[in-house]
């Protein structure tokens, strides 16, 4: 359970009910899951300094009143954020030009917050509530149409940001996080499953002796597990078709497709590669789910 308190005069955190220094520590980080610190997340970077790992000024999105709020906790001195990673800076918004974007998907896949909407080789859109500003969406994007637009004016670090877009960040990327796993583990049971089948089957086809002097048969479409993924691609394809041809129809197909060079359809063929071995989800599917 987590609940506010007010630590100082006109700062108010929300806490959680668990009392480990880490604990105590990622309830003072802003949550833009922004990787600045050095760690993959906000709760990685809390561990680190509570383990004696990391510094406490390493957090931009913070700025100096995060290095404070710290400082307090930890009974140190307020120090200087560290320029190594990175500026204490206006909040930014992330804006992509949807007359460029080519629908690959991938900042979708880097966003921590799922602040991103759109289906693969269709336009993109950022939710700007939800948009943390942590700039991880720009690298990938072949087409480079992502934008960091300051929203915040002379405001910086937790004057930029409050603690219930630090609260609500904090529980989409919990939520992420907690989705992807049970992707994997759905991924490992398929793996598992397909491999005991093809166990199971082995003993039939290697027939026993009586059997070798039998005609040979040629094996039913639906007990041939090649021919039943030919066939799944198939029949997904022209599900695609379908859809596509509809989306014309209204006028609402899938956008500058036709402008992808070879380069960037190898990237999109790529993480689409990466997402099949991993056995995740499509990602229109995933931000239905979440919205
Ligand atoms: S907001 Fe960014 S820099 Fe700060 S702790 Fe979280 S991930 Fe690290
Ligand atoms: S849209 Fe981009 S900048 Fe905004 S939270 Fe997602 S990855 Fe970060
Ligand atoms: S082209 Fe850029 S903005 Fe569009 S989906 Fe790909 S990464 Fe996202």
């Amino acid at each position: 359970m987590r609940v506010r308190l007010a630590t100082a005069p006109n700062v108010n955190v929300t806490v959680t009910a668990r009392e480990t220094l880490a604990d105590r520590i990622e309830d003072l980080l802003p949550q833009t899951q922004c990787t600045k610190c050095g760690y993959p997340a906000c709760r990685p970077y809390a561990e680190a300094i509570a383990a004696g790992d990391a510094n406490y000024n390493q957090c931009p999105p913070g700025g100096i009143e995060g290095v404070a709020r710290l400082a307090h906790l930890l009974g140190k001195p307020v120090i200087a954020l560290n320029p190594e990673n990175g500026v204490e800076r206006p909040r930014p918004l992330a804006v992509i030009d949807e007359n460029v974007c080519i629908g690959c998907t991938l900042c979708m896949q880097a966003c921590p917050v799922d602040a991103i909407v759109g289906a693969a080789k269709q336009m993109h859109t950022v939710i700007e509530a939800l948009c943390t500003g942590c700039d991880l969406c720009v690298p990938p994007c072949p087409v480079d149409c992502i934008a960091m637009i300051p929203v915040t004016l002379d405001a910086t670090g937790w004057d930029a940001w409050t603690q219930d877009q630090a609260d609500a960040a904090r529980e989409r990327h919990d939520r992420r996080l907690a989705r992807q796993a049970r992707e994997r583990e759905a991924a490992v049971a398929r793996a598992a499953a397909r491999q005991a089948q093809r166990h199971a089957e082995r003993p039939a086809s290697h027939a026993p002796d009586d059997a070798q002097t039998a005609p040979a048969a040629a094996p039913a479409v639906a007990d041939d597990p090649e021919a039943k993924k030919r066939a799944i691609i198939q029949a997904a394809l022209e599900r695609a078709r379908k859809k596509k041809e509809e989306l014309a129809t209204l006028g609402a197909g899938p956008k500058n497709t036709e402008r992808v060079s070879a380069d960037v359809q190898a990237q999109i063929d790529a993480a689409e590669e990466r997402r099949r071995r991993l056995g995740l989800g499509g990602v229109s599917e995933k931000n239905e789910s979440d919205h």
